[in-house]
């Protein structure tokens, strides 16, 4: 037991927090050795297990991250992007694989994790479940293999807490269809249509966000032409998908070279 991998998990309380917990305790193949909240949260110097409602797990949540980090070899982080950012120079500090599940973070934010690659292995992606990557790389093919008589769009759903738009996994998917057509994502990408917009310009990629009770997460990639039309969907019902995932990635990082990989090639999709 002792020498399995430690894992941190960050953003404690939160959703994907418990989840991540909960399948960091039921798995065999690591174990839990820390959980982060921020400073002044009323889980800080609590039993996690208990904070939760459950039966003790013997590890107390903290909000010093570096001690904890230190500790572990492997970081589980699904919170908000100014937090990941910060967990980022401590992970690389602690040289301990950083999983980034965060979604919403800007191009900026997304170059502060450079010099933190130099040291430690990040794994981050907008989704982290199977069924997703392997739909960004169908995506990316039937986006190869159609013209742009094919209007791309894509359509996402998620629960009403959700605060960014469109989701991680909806932007995965435009760049994956951007990527098979062979454009940059930035350049057709259609987002928020509201009022007169004017017809819809050849070659864009739409995105569409509904939110709503408690979806977990649902993207549907389309391909409409005259005539007909195809549609790649992934339903999401758990989101034990996105935390079993997250550990694969953080067991797959345990032998990598620092630098910055995605779940592709976790999944070796
Ligand atoms: P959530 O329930 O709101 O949980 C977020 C957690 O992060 C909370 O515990 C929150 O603490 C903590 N947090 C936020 N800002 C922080 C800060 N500055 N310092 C320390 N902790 C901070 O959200 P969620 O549904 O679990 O989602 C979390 C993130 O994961 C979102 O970006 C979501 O889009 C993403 N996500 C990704 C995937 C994937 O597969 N990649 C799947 C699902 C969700 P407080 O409660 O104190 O604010």
């Amino acid at each position: 037991m002792e020498d399995l991998p430690g894992i941190v998990i960050t953003g404690a309380s939160g959703r994907m927090g418990q989840m991540l917990i909960k399948t960091v305790v039921d798995s065999d193949k690591a174990r839990l050795v820390g959980v982060v909240e921020r400073a002044g949260h009323d889980w800080v110097g609590r039993d996690v297990g208990e904070a939760m409602g459950g039966a003790a797990l013997g590890v107390t949540v903290t909000d010093q991250p570096l001690d904890a980090f230190a500790k572990a070899q492997a970081v589980i982080d699904f919170t908000a992007p100014a937090a990941t950012i910060e967990f980022a120079k401590l992970a690389a500090q602690a040289r301990a694989v950083h999983v980034i599940g965060t979604t919403g973070m800007t191009n900026e934010d997304i170059a502060k994790l450079d010099p933190c690659a130099r040291h430690a292995v990040i794994v981050r992606a907008g989704n982290m479940s199977l069924g997703v990557n392997l739909l960004t790389v169908l995506t990316r093919k039937v986006a190869e293999a159609l013209d742009e008589d094919f209007d791309i769009e894509i359509i996402e759903a998620h629960h009403h807490h959700k605060v960014d738009a469109p989701s991680g996994t909806a932007l995965m998917l435009g760049e994956a269809a951007a990527e098979g057509r062979g454009v940059k994502l930035a350049d057709v990408a259609d987002r928020g249509r509201d009022g007169i917009t004017g017809a819809r310009k050849r070659g864009d990629i739409g995105f569409t966000a509904i939110r709503g009770g408690d979806i977990v997460g649902e993207h549907d990639v389309l391909f409409a032409a005259a005539g007909e039309r195809i549609v790649l969907r992934h339903l999401a019902t758990d989101r034990s998908i996105f935390a079993r995932g997250a550990l694969k990635a953080a067991l797959w990082g345990q032998d990598k070279k620092p630098g910055q990989y995605d779940m592709l090639d976790v999944l070796g999709l």
